[in-house]
């Protein structure tokens, strides 16, 4: 083992995946996931190079979890309470206005995470939980928090702003956040690399499409605009999340239904986007429902790809115009259908998909638009562990 090695965690409510990078290489030397916390069927699927062990059993909690994990990693020779691991990285959902850069944590950092929860109550406590675990078991290392919203952090006031009340905004920390920035950051990155480009001297689009789902506009490798805002909810139609609708309807669910604030929560979060619309979530399934005939999945991925092209379009003219539109994340790798349905007929802006290139199999950064073409499109594999584990050393070094 060597001291480039970090263990990246994104702990939540009931399962937890983690990854232990080599920073050097980028490569992950293991990863796993531990699923059904709380559960009396738990599972863990540990993966050490072709090597995958399978832990089946109660796990009560995630402190529970980890340890069984760690040990997994004893199992498979690869001790991390040796001297191997330099850091621990934290992925953590909501750094709210106090966290806009990864932060070591102490005692004081994991309260304030905590504290934050008002603003993410789904996935701060966890996060704050899979810190708590991963602190006990790794003591001596230090531990590393990189908030999804950081990036995002000094967005335009324009593109930060609700148009709501300013002193009910400012009593409760209403502001268009944005989260996925650990992805829009470093897949921005790998564009300028791969294009040979100065980041700075850029104008991008990135399309983060995963089962959740988020947008953004960079400008010379700053963030001018992004889909989502006080929480994870808005923007792009989601697995199971709606994306935009109107505040409107909140109400009318209220006086009309009876639904109450958590019945709205759950409908919203849980059982709208692809799912609410179609049964599904996951992409391949919508894929094969469209291909067998179903006419409800058909409208979920008209109304996905209509939302996104809404967004498209907007940040086209945010921007003055793009240079380069990138896909990543599950759905923007892998889909050549929702690529091309996303930028269909717009050649006139100087965007264009060469189906060939768009349906070539790949898993590495690649142009998809044809040769010449004025917009540069890509397809960049997202990696936020990397990411996290890149931070995580930048800041303990
Ligand atoms: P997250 O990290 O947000 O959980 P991912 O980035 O892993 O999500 O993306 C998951 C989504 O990617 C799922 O909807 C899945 O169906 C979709 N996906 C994965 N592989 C393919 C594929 N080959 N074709 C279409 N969609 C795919």
């Amino acid at each position: 083992m060597t001291n480039s090695l970090v263990l990246v965690i994104n702990s939540g409510s009931s399962s937890l995946k983690y990854q232990l990078v080599d920073t050097d290489t980028g490569a992950a030397v293991a990863s796993g996931l531990v699923e059904r916390i709380g559960e009396s069927d738990g599972y863990i699927t540990h993966k050490c190079g072709d090597e995958v062990i399978e832990h089946r059993g109660p796990i009560p909690d995630h402190a529970a979890g980890l340890a069984l994990a760690f040990k997994m990693f004893d199992d498979s020779g690869h001790s991390l309470t040796g001297a191997g691991v330099r850091a621990v990285g934290h992925r953590v959902v909501h750094g709210g206005e106090v966290f806009y850069k990864p932060t070591v944590i102490d005692d004081a950092v994991v309260e304030e995470i905590s504290r934050l929860s008002t603003l993410a109550p789904l996935h701060n406590p966890p996060n704050v939980v899979g810190i708590e675990c991963a602190r006990a078991l790794l003591p001596h290392v230090p531990h590393v928090a990189v908030f999804d919203t950081a990036f995002f952090h000094g967005l335009p006031a324009a593109a930060r702003l609700y148009a709501i009340d300013v002193e009910v905004a400012r009593a409760h920390g209403i502001r268009r956040y944005g989260f996925h920035g650990t992805s829009h950051e470093y897949v921005s990155g790998v564009v300028a690399e791969f294009l040979g480009r100065d980041n700075s001297d850029l104008n991008q689009i990135v399309l983060h499409l995963g089962n959740g789902a988020s947008a953004s506009a960079i400008q010379g490798g700053k963030p001018i605009d992004t889909s989502m805002g006080l929480t994870p909810l808005e923007g792009l139609v989601m697995g199971t999340r709606s994306g935009d609708v109107d505040p409107g309807i909140l109400m009318h669910l209220n006086r009309s239904a009876g639904m109450k604030v958590d019945d709205i929560d759950t409908l919203l979060n849980r059982r709208s986007g692809l799912m609410g619309m179609s049964g599904v979530n996951d992409f391949r399934e919508l894929g094969q429902l469209i291909e067998d005939g179903s006419t409800a999945a058909k409208l979920a991925y008209d109304v996905y790809i209509h939302r996104l092209r809404r967004y498209i379009g907007a940040y086209l003219i945010e921007l003055g115009g793009a240079e380069v539109i990138t896909f990543t994340a599950g759905v923007g790798e892998n889909s050549a259908s929702v690529r091309a349905d996303a930028l269909a007929g717009l050649q006139k802006f100087g965007i264009a998909v060469d189906p060939g290139r768009n349906t070539a199999k790949s898993r590495t950064a690649r142009v998809i638009s044809p040769e010449g073409s004025p917009v540069t499109v890509l397809v960049v594999p997202t990696n936020e562990e990397l990411a996290i584990a890149r931070a995580a050393v930048a800041i303990t070094t």
